[in-house]
């Protein structure tokens, strides 16, 4: 077979043009998804960082989340970043919005704060050999994970990214860094 792997980058609302230009410098065919036909075309789907109320709409909107659920359960690495870890998860608390509901964790929306809507900090992340660079932008952390949840990394004791068999959600954005080691261990998943 050989050729380029076609990773999908869920391009409804939000930041997906960072996570295309990361995928494109690690070699990868970054597929814009917005419809069924681009699901079939891809090896894994990211979902980014955005307004995850506004994706999860657009979601039932365009159709996708039944079928990104599917994929996902038949075996479909999918990482999700910020908003895409709140859609992940089974469990958004005090919110009744839409969500994909795969992995087994409770996060909460904007969790660090309103003092520090935003910041930057150096974490280890289990797997990666280096420290990883991560930009919070009004994160979600897990209040608890469960199940096949596997811990991978903590932020003053918050947990900050999961990993459930293929599935991989950080509360950060490591597309807006130079930092490419959290791409490049998603990349390994698949
Ligand atoms: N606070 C946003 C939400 O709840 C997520 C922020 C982000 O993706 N940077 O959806």
């Amino acid at each position: 077979m050989g050729g380029k792997r076609r990773i999908g980058v869920l391009a409804l609302q939000g930041a997906f043009l960072e996570h295309q230009q990361v995928l494109a410098r690690l070699g990868c065919e970054a597929v814009r998804t917005r419809s069924a036909d681009d699901l079939e075309r891809i090896d894994a789907l990211i979902l980014p960082g955005g307004e995850s109320t506004t994706i999860g709409r657009l979601l039932v909107d365009f159709r996708l989340g039944d079928l990104v659920r599917e994929k996902a359960r038949a075996g479909m690495p999918v990482f999700g970043t910020c908003a895409g870890m709140i859609l992940l998860a089974k469990e958004i608390i005090d919110s009744g919005q839409y969500r994909l509901g795969l992995m087994d964790m409770a996060v909460r929306r904007n969790a660090f704060g309103r003092q520090v809507e935003s910041f930057e900090a150096d974490l280890s992340l289990r797997g990666i050999p280096r420290l990883v660079h991560g930009v919070f932008i009004r994160a979600p952390y897990a209040e608890r994970i469960w199940g096949e949840a596997e811990l991978l990394a903590e932020l003053d004791g918050k947990i900050v990214a999961v990993k459930q068999h293929k599935l991989l959600a950080v509360a950060f954005h490591p597309e807006l860094t130079n930092d490419l080691s959290v791409h490049e261990f998603f990349l390994s998943m698949i």
